[in-house]
């Protein structure tokens, strides 16, 4: 992997790459990307690339429309699915205003102010998030359809994993953009697959998110299939989720480790779960951002749906998987694979670093199915909800002064704009539910 321009420039000389797509995400999480021929890389390394930030979801308005984007060099990847003559190469961005100040509205920057502020209180945060997808047939017109491509269930394999060619497809071609894969198994839904990759630092990590959704949904493509990282696809069955597993070093060390306690978890890490706890009711319409999130968010599909944690208790929303010593962690369970990486895990450091700052004090693990306790037992272990809809997320983070510390006012308020519209859009929609329910009786 390269780390420098001169590694970069060698690479492209050496593996004779034609175009470079120079990329980054808007605050919706989506890829903005345009190709650039190599001649020109060495400029744009020096330069940026100038583009119109007018057109781009929540970027600016239109006076202020020139943006530039400075492509970082340890991002470059030959994209292995081109032709090998005349190879085609990524490269992540930050993206900034014409006299080079960061803009505010880059949601890789939003991210690089949360590790600033870990780094002043000594911290580095590492990721490991697990992203869930389906495979589904393509068309006639080569559009994507919910029609399943096996019976499959978790861990099965031949000749019920019948899509297993693709995922092997799909897991050569990320190993080849330079990424380390753990575990790579059909999931629990039919036609529902889950391919992990090695931790790392978050920003690394945020970009390997766009990176790896891309890759899967290119190779699914040419294999003639389609991925989707929609949360809830199917009705009746598991949804997909971005499970986070995260952890804090200091010095070397895990911060979450103590091997003193009687659990092996920090007091530092204690607080970081209060503080995850504390706010993830004010950052969930940024871990579970559409409509179709909170259909994934309900009871009976491995989902969490109240604010508690625990050691294995896979109802709740912060589980502490078993490991210790350096791979101690805490895996956050609600945020799904539609969100920006980089505006989430922004939400869930400051969030962590708040909790310690503060010296939040998580409510006692639950250990029992939350499904089971009375309402009242709920309230007395302190167990929230979390918002059951678009609508209440995005009604609590107008009111979050976190929220607008994490995301920054611009992006605050243009998040806020775009997801209020695309509820405002999804509420006059006559869904089929209501015709079958009411029409043939009222
Ligand atoms: N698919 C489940 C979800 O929606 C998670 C299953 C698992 O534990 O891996 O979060
Ligand atoms: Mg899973
Ligand atoms: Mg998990």
């Amino acid at each position: 992997k390269p780390t420098t321009v001169e590694d970069v420039l060698k690479i492209v000389e050496e593996r004779d790459v034609k175009f470079i797509r120079t990329q980054f995400t808007d605050i919706l999480g989506m890829v903005k990307s345009w190709a650039i021929p190599a001649t020109d890389l060495e400029n744009v390394f020096k330069n940026g690339v100038m583009f119109d930030g007018s057109s781009i979801e929540g970027f600016t308005r239109i006076e202020e429309s020139d943006m530039v984007l400075m492509p970082d060099p340890s991002t470059f990847r030959i994209l292995p699915w081109r032709p090998k003559e005349g190879a085609v190469a990524r490269i992540i961005g930050d993206v900034k205003r014409p006299n080079g100040k960061p803009f505010e509205g880059d949601p890789r920057f939003i991210l690089k102010r949360a590790i600033a502020e870990a780094d002043k209180m000594g911290y580095t945060m590492n990721v490991g998030p697990e992203l869930e997808f389906f495979l589904f047939k393509l068309d006639a017109d080569g559009k994507p359809t919910t029609q399943l491509t096996d019976n499959g269930g978790y861990f099965d394999f031949a000749p019920l994993d019948l899509a297993q060619d693709v995922r092997r497809a799909i897991d050569f071609a990320l190993v080849d953009m330079g990424f380390r894969l753990e575990a790579s198994h059909h999931e629990v839904a039919p036609s529902q697959h889950e391919i992990n990759f090695r931790f790392g630092d978050v920003l690394s990590t945020a970009d390997n998110v766009v990176t790896f959704k891309y890759v899967v949904k290119s190779v699914a493509y040419h294999q003639g299939y389609y991925a989707s990282f929609m949360p809830k696809p199917l009705h009746g069955v598991n949804g997909s989720g971005m499970h986070s597993n995260q952890s804090l070093m200091t010095d070397g060390k895990n911060a979450f480790y103590d091997p003193e306690t009687s659990d092996g978890l920090s007091q530092t890490a204690r607080y970081y779960i209060g503080g995850l706890l504390k706010h993830v009711r004010e950052f969930a319409a940024v871990t579970n951002s559409t409509v179709n999130s909170y259909k994934r968010l309900v009871p009976g599909y491995e989902a969490p749906i109240y604010a508690a944690w625990s050691a294995s208790n896979r109802s709740a929303l912060i589980r502490i998987p078993a490991t210790r010593g350096i791979g101690t962690r805490v895996e956050l369970r609600c945020p799904d694979p539609a969100c920006n990486p980089y505006l989430a895990f922004a939400s869930m450091l400051h969030a962590g670093l708040d909790g310690i700052k503060n010296k939040i004090e998580p409510p006692e693990a639950t250990n029992v199915n939350i499904f089971k306790l009375s309402e009242e037992e709920k309230t007395r272990r302190g167990i929230e909800s979390l918002p059951g809809s678009l609508r209440e997320s995005l009604d609590i983070m107008k009111e979050s002064e976190f929220m607008k510390n994490v995301l920054g006012e611009h992006t605050f308020n243009s998040f806020l704009k775009a997801k209020n519209t695309e509820w405002d859009d999804y509420k006059t929609i006559v869904h089929p539910w209501e015709i079958e329910n009411y029409l043939s009786i009222l």
